[in-house]
């Protein structure tokens, strides 16, 4: 599966192979369990397969660090010894970049896993990197506040992981991006030496944030071992609708309206096609569609605020109007915290519900909201030009091309269902995808990052310039190129 996945790769030469002296040095560094060895009971196959089960590699080591020293003991020796790294958090990430090509040792953040400290006046939480991203809110939750971000993949993604990704996620319209709400971070370098800029501070104007080269950097150029963030106080009213409208024009129309009438409240606008809801329908067979007729496209909207007759007033002004002006067929609103959980559950189990099927070709893209949409007409036109797509034939790979995403923040996403992973398919979306979404200005990764899906594309989205300072910086942070090797740098 491998070699067939990664026909263009070769195992850089450079790079030592693993060999007993090497664990032996691991063993004065982690304990037993800490250390996971490849043998004939164990293929380490979680640490080896990403989500989407579409890469493979074969490493033969996992190392799961409790602490930062260790960490740092680890990269060091591997950057003496040259001994290439990939450092994986929840493993959730979508672009191949959390697991091994070849016989990378994997550094596994699971073990360090504590929440440092939260200060419950400025709404500081410093943590460790290994923290699921579930398990800070719960804890958050409990004090009256929030984590500034959410994703589907909440219940086993880390903080650190997040981080890495610079994942957007579902409420980044209220909370903003992670490069603003994170406020310090503790790197490990790959020589070994711990940066510490767990900072406390919203405002520290003391030259460069170099934070910010970690966020986002996909475990290229350093280990992210803790984490400041700030994270508001916790909403608590919310409210949430899920709505049929005409077309993708109304979709845009809804938002306008709900940015307007809807204003401070507003904390997540999600929408989806008819394509997506169908193959969610087949995913959730034991549940009711919130809307028993079709429509060509939903959307979800929640709201959150600290006053719930406040909001379901302002909800419900709103939804008038909007039915009134013939902008949503039909919708309904949550009653209670289960069906809160419930509507959630048809946006949210999309990723999930699209790779049921054998697998899925995910394309994750900014582009200007009039454009959006027209990346999933031009996929399925495409695919079926190619002969390769049929929702009812078995005998093609692809089963349909579906489209959904955070309008709020300009991203769609692409997800193509197939049966299988096959080489014609991906000739046909690839670069094809890429191409339109250049053509029309926008950005060949909106969240899921680079890894190793998109890491001969970067040019579509960054200037021959930006990539030459990209590289400068890894060969400045990582001059053996020990962290993440064969990704996007
Ligand atoms: P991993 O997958 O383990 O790693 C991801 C990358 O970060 C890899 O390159 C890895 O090397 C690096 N890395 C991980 N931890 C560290 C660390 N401590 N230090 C340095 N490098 C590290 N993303 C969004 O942006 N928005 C969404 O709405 C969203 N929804 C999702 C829904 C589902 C169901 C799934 C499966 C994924 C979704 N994602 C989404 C993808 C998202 O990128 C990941 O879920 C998350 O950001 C990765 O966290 P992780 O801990 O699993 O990292």
């Amino acid at each position: 599966l491998t070699v067939e996945n990664y026909p263009n790769v070769k195992r850089l030469d450079s790079f030592k192979k693993l060999g007993k002296q090497d664990l032996d040095y691991f063993q004065t560094v982690l304990s037993q369990q800490e250390i996971l060895e490849a043998n004939e009971n164990e293929d380490l196959a979680f640490y080896n397969e990403d989500w989407m089960r579409k890469y493979r590699g074969q490493s033969k080591l996992v190392l799961r660090p409790k602490t930062t020293e260790q960490v740092s003991k680890i990269l060091k020796y591997c950057n003496d010894q040259n001994l290439a790294v990939v450092p994986q958090g929840g493993n959730t990430g979508l672009v191949g970049g959390s697991v091994p090509v070849f016989d990378e040792i994997v550094l596994s953040l699971t073990q360090l896993n504590k929440i440092r400290e939260f200060d419950d006046v400025s709404g500081i939480l410093k943590c460790d990197a290994g923290v699921i991203l579930e398990a800070a809110d719960m804890y958050l939750a409990e004090r009256g506040y929030i984590f500034p971000m959410d994703l589907g993949a909440k219940g086993s993604c880390h903080v650190g992981g997040i981080v890495a990704t610079n994942a957007g996620g579902l409420r980044l319209l209220r909370y903003g991006s992670l490069h603003g709400t994170v406020l310090g971070l503790e790197v490990v370098l790959p020589n070994g030496e711990i940066v510490n800029s767990m900072n406390a501070l919203r405002k520290d104007n003391t030259g460069y944030d170099l934070k910010q080269l970690f966020i986002g950097s996909e475990g290229t150029i350093g280990v992210v071992t803790g984490v400041s963030i700030l994270c508001p106080t916790r909403p608590n009213a919310f409210n949430v609708s899920f709505l049929g409208v005409e077309s993708y024009e109304a979709v845009q129309k809804v938002f306008v309206q709900a940015k307007k009438e809807l204003g401070e409240i507003l904390s997540a606008f999600e929408f989806m096609d008819l394509k997506s809801q169908n193959l969610t329908k087949v995913h959730l067979a034991d549940m009711d569609h919130p809307l028993s007729d079709d429509h060509p496209f939903y959307i979800l909207i929640e709201t959150s605020g600290s006053k719930k007759d406040h909001d379901d007033a302002k909800l419900e002004a709103f939804l008038e109007n909007a039915m009134e002006e013939g902008l949503v067929l039909d919708g309904v609103v949550a009653q209670d915290e289960t069906e809160l959980k419930n509507l959630w559950q048809w946006r949210e189990m999309i990723p999930e519900s699209s790779q049921a099927g054998g697998g899925v070709y995910k394309y994750d893209v900014s582009l200007p909201l009039k454009d959006l949409y027209s990346l999933v007409d031009a996929a399925n036109a495409k695919l079926e030009e190619s002969g390769l797509s049929s929702i009812e034939d078995e005998s093609k790979p692809v089963i349909s091309a579906v489209g959904y995403g955070h309008v709020g923040d300009g991203n769609l996403h692409l997800n193509v269902a197939v049966r299988r992973y096959t080489k014609e398919v991906e000739k046909c979306l690839e670069p094809f995808v890429y191409e339109f979404v250049s053509s029309k200005n926008g950005s060949i990764s909106a969240e899921h990052g680079l890894g190793f899906q998109k890491k001969n594309y970067i040019g579509y989205s960054k200037s021959d310039q930006e990539i030459k300072m990209i590289k400068q910086l890894k060969n400045l942070y990582d001059p053996n190129s020990i962290l993440n090797p064969y990704k996007y740098v």
